[in-house]
């Protein structure tokens, strides 16, 4: 939520690391398009995240970006562009308060939505 308020107006991005039940951290990577709509996480530092996360026993288990103007609604570029099957789509929307996040996973080239419980 702080990094989508942050990049405003711009969509931010970053990498969920935890488990198969648990999101236990994020790390922010860098949009890699200059479209205000769009992003796309930046190639190095993804391999840099996913390297960082196998150091400390974790797994990308998704990726998160933001909606700064949008409610957090999957888009059709969202489904297009997202290429990793049974991983986590984690979309904030900061542009409501309080601000609205939503979980999805991909499954057979669809997003299901994922129930999930914050605990601080
Ligand atoms: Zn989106």
């Amino acid at each position: 939520m702080r990094h989508a308020r942050e990049a405003r107006p711009a969509e931010c991005c970053g990498l969920l690391l935890g488990s198969a039940t648990t999101v236990a951290e994020t790390i922010r990577t860098p949009n890699a398009t200059d479209d205000p709509n769009r992003f796309f996480i930046e190639p190095q530092a993804h391999i840099e995240a996913r390297r960082e996360a196998r150091g400390r026993n974790l797994e990308v288990v998704g990726f998160y970006h933001s909606h700064p103007h949008s409610p957090p609604e999957p888009s059709t570029t969202d489904l297009t562009e997202a290429s990793y099957p049974d991983h986590l789509y984690l979309i904030v929307s900061p542009a409501t308060d309080p601000a609205r996040i939503r979980l999805f996973r991909l499954v057979g080239g669809r997003f299901l939505e994922v129930p999930f419980l914050a605990v601080p």
